[in-house]
């Protein structure tokens, strides 16, 4: 499958997107994962992706493309992909636009994970994630809790609260995602790709995400 994942931060594209993987091994490309391991690696892109980041702000649009196009030039990607926080601005998804064409790639379908607010919410302040890179496994204090010491039930490690999953930077990731991202919808809608899914189980979403690509074929 070669499709877009849509949605606010913690609408579970992560979650949908791996779920997805491990069906047809179509690759998941995370912009999120990419940069924190250039942050992590102290990379010349991950120093100049921090400030940005912490703060809850977009990395430049500049900076994506390099990734993304370097990216989808991998030749993994030829099977199928699941784009997951990418594109994220109208410039993004227009040079994606671009870009698939000079690649010669067709996209099946954008999905836009439609969660209600007060569920992103509290599932962005509770989130916790393993800190070891390896691993990254995913928790949530209340419904998916670690290891009453709060190690990862996986791999042992101290699982954390990300930088950028303080109170503060939620909020601008909220706001950044209202004006920014959100527009996409309307952008995908008018090219006749988006599906939109009412999205609170990762799991039934998935299987709803197959039945659209079999309808499409
Ligand atoms: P979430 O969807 O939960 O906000 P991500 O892991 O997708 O988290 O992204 C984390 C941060 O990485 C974003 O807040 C932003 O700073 C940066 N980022 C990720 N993808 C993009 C993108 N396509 N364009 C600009 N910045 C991005
Ligand atoms: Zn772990």
């Amino acid at each position: 499958m070669k499709i877009i994942l849509l949605g606010a931060p913690g609408a579970g594209k992560g979650t949908v997107a791996k779920l997805l993987s491990a069906f047809d091994g179509s690759v998941q490309i995370s912009t999120g994962d990419i940069l924190r391991a250039a942050v992590r690696e102290r990379s010349d892109l991950g120093k100049k992706a921090k400030e940005y980041m912490d703060k809850g702000d977009l990395v430049p649009d500049s900076l994506i493309m390099k990734i993304m196009e370097e990216r989808l030039r991998e030749p993994d990607c030829e099977k199928g992909f699941i784009l997951d926080g990418f594109p994220r601005t109208i410039p993004q998804a227009e040079d994606l636009k671009m870009l698939l064409e000079k690649l010669n790639v067709q996209l099946d379908l954008v999905i836009n994970l439609d969660v209600p607010k007060e569920v992103i919410l509290d599932r962005l302040t509770t989130r916790r994630t393993c800190s070891n890179p390896d691993c990254q496994a995913i928790y949530n204090i209340k419904s998916n809790p670690p290891t009453p010491d709060g190690k990862c039930t996986i791999c042992g490690s101290p699982v954390i609260q990300r930088d950028d999953e303080t109170e503060e930077a939620i909020t601008n990731r909220l706001e950044t995602y209202n004006e920014k991202t959100a527009p996409l919808i309307g952008f995908y809608g008018t090219e006749g790709l988006l599906r939109n899914i009412f999205s609170l189980n990762s799991k039934e979403t998935v299987e709803e995400i197959k039945e659209s690509l079999k309808l499409k074929v």
